[in-house]
Formats: C-alpha cells, structure tokens, sequence
C-alpha cells in the first residue's frame, strides 16, 4: 500500500530524510517512533504530500505520488492532480483543527460536501455513520468547544474517515490531550487497525506500538535505524541507538 523508495528531504540545506526505504503492506499498522527532530513528521507528511520529497520515489497503493513519469523523464503533477491523490490519504494530526462554528457533525460533512460535492443529505447520513464509528453519535450536535480533547481528536478521525481513505497517517494524535484521554483516542485507532486500515502511526506511545503495530520503525537523525516486529524492536533492539531511545522511554 505504501512503498518508501530511496526518498530525501531537504529544508534548504538541512538534510532532514536521508534515504529513506520503507513498505506498509495493505491492512498493516506501522508505528513510528523516534526522538524529536528524528523526521517523523516530515515522512509521514511527504507521504500525504504536504511536503515534496527531493529524491526518490513514493508509491501509495501502486500510484507514484506527486510525479508522472513519461519516456523515463519525472514530471511534477499539477496542484489539481496532487490534490485528487491526497484524497485517498487521511491525516490526523497532534493538534485537531476543528472548525469551531461547525458541530462535530457540520466538521465532518464539510469535506465530502466540498471536495466530493455530497448533497446535504447524504453528507449528513455518511457524517453520522463516521461519528457512530468513533462511538460519539451522541455528540454530533455539539460543538468543538463543547467537547473534550478526546472527543475532539475523535471528530477529527471521523472526519479523516469521512473521506473513505485507503490509508489513514497519524502524527502524535495523543500528545495534545490530558492523560486520562488518551485512552479513549488509542481505542479507536485499535479498532480502525482491527477493521483492516492501513495506518502509518507516529507516536511516543509504545504501549500501543507493542499491542497494535504490525511493524515498528525506530527513526533517528533522518534515517530508519532499526524495524521489524514490536517485540523485536522494542524489546530486543539490535542497534545501540534504539536501545538507548527505549531505555529512556519506557
Ligand atoms: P518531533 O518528535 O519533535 O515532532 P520529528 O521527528 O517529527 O520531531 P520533524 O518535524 O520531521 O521531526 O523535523 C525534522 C527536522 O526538520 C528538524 O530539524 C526540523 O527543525 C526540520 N524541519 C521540519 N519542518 C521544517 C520546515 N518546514 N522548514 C525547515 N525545517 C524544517
Ligand atoms: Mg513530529
């Protein structure tokens, strides 16, 4: 589903991924972690083309992102083009971004309305069955000021899902919210990887990297140290580096 090829990026002259090779097989759950400045962020925001990669290339689900290749020459896709692509691809972020005027439901109806030109109706119905999904049918009235954190990041889910992606990115869902919510968050991306979506996770839960990831990645300095199994990675690093990291963390 997602195919990581030889991918660079760089800030100008800040080398920030330095080859990055990377597979997430379809129905798979991959967890990131890394300490801060490692570039999980701008993986996972290359993948979704919030940022352009500066070499290599990136598949998701067999299509090249962001680039055309015709007679072996790349050509860079038009915004339109890229933004058709980014359709398939849910991000959820630290920081939720609720439209605070809209409630949970209006927030989760706006995309499909907007970008899939739903009617009303049928955005309203595809709306409340993603909220159904996060378990907050009971709060699709409210408005983001009216709910917790949890609840919130969980709107922002459904809103993600609301778009019927093929893979869903997250980027520190949790770190944003009081510690008794993070719970009820991590619940819902374990019943999503349960359901069959692939999802790219970064996060500095392990917990969660140990019972729903599929893979973990161990990121450091731009490049992936260390993946495989969580019990292998976590438990029984083979690199100094990520040993050092889970000392620290765990
Ligand atoms: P954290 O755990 O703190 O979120 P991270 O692993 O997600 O860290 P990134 O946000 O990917 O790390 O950042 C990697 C490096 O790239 C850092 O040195 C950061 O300052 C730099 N960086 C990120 N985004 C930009 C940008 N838009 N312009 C310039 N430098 C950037
Ligand atoms: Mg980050």
């Amino acid at each position: 589903m997602v195919d990581i090829q030889g991918v660079h990026k760089f800030f100008g002259e800040l080398h920030v991924l330095k080859g990055i090779d990377l597979q997430v097989q379809k129905g798979e759950v991959c967890v990131v972690l890394g300490p801060s400045g490692s570039g999980k962020s701008t993986l996972i925001r290359c993948i979704n083309e919030l940022e352009q990669i500066s070499a290599g290339r990136l598949y998701v689900d067999g299509e090249l992102m962001g680039l055309r290749e015709v007679d072996g020459v790349l050509h860079r896709l038009s915004d339109k083009q890229i933004a058709k692509q980014r359709e398939r691809v849910g991000m959820v972020f630290q920081r939720f971004n609720l439209f605070p005027h809209m409630t949970a439901r209006e927030n989760v109806m706006e995309a499909p309305r907007q970008v899939r030109g739903l009617g009303r109706a049928e955005a309203a119905q595809l709306a409340d069955e993603q909220l159904a999904r996060v378990g907050l049918s009971e709060r699709a009235d409210h408005y983001p000021s009216q709910l917790s954190g949890g609840q919130q990041q969980r709107v922002a889910i459904a809103r993600a899902l609301a778009m019927q992606p093929d893979l869903m990115l997250f980027d520190e869902p949790t770190s944003a919210l009081d510690p008794e919510l993070v719970g009820e968050v991590l619940a819902v991306m374990q019943e999503l990887a349960a359901s069959g979506m692939t999802m790219v996770v970064v996060t500095h839960e392990v917990g969660f990297a140990r019972e729903v990831g599929d893979q973990v990645v161990f990121m450091d300095d731009g490049v992936i140290v260390e993946r495989g199994a969580p019990r292998d990675v976590i438990d029984h690093p083979r690199q100094q580096r990520t040993a050092d990291f889970f000392n620290k963390v765990l």
